[in-house]
């Protein structure tokens, strides 16, 4: 875990933060989309790149496209699953009804 753009990451995280909140609060008063005003993304941030280390290679990834989390589509680590009870629930039934009946049931 030695990042060199760690400080850098974090404010990607922090303006992430800041224009969801304003986009909720827009959205819960119904603001006309013209009338919204979002925080510019930082200068100083610009072309940062995931980082993550690559298995195969070691160097590091080059990806520009980060999510929020301040990693690529490839790097944001796996799903935990399901939190809370009423998603578990969900999960369990999912592939137990429903879907196309097979054609040849016997090998
Ligand atoms: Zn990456």
């Amino acid at each position: 875990m030695d990042d060199p753009d760690r400080e850098k990451r974090k404010l990607h995280r922090q303006h992430y933060e800041e224009f969801s909140r304003l986009h909720a609060q827009y959205e819960a008063e119904g603001t006309d989309y013209r009338q919204r005003e979002y925080p510019p993304y930082p200068d100083e941030i610009r072309g940062l790149t995931c980082g993550a280390k690559s298995k195969r290679t070691g160097n590091p990834c080059k990806q520009l496209a980060l999510f929020f989390n301040g990693r690529c589509k490839f790097h944001g680590g796996a799903s935990t699953g399901p939190r809370t009870k009423a998603g578990k629930r969900k999960s369990a039934r999912n592939g137990k009804t429903g879907g196309r009946p097979r054609k040849n049931q016997s090998p």
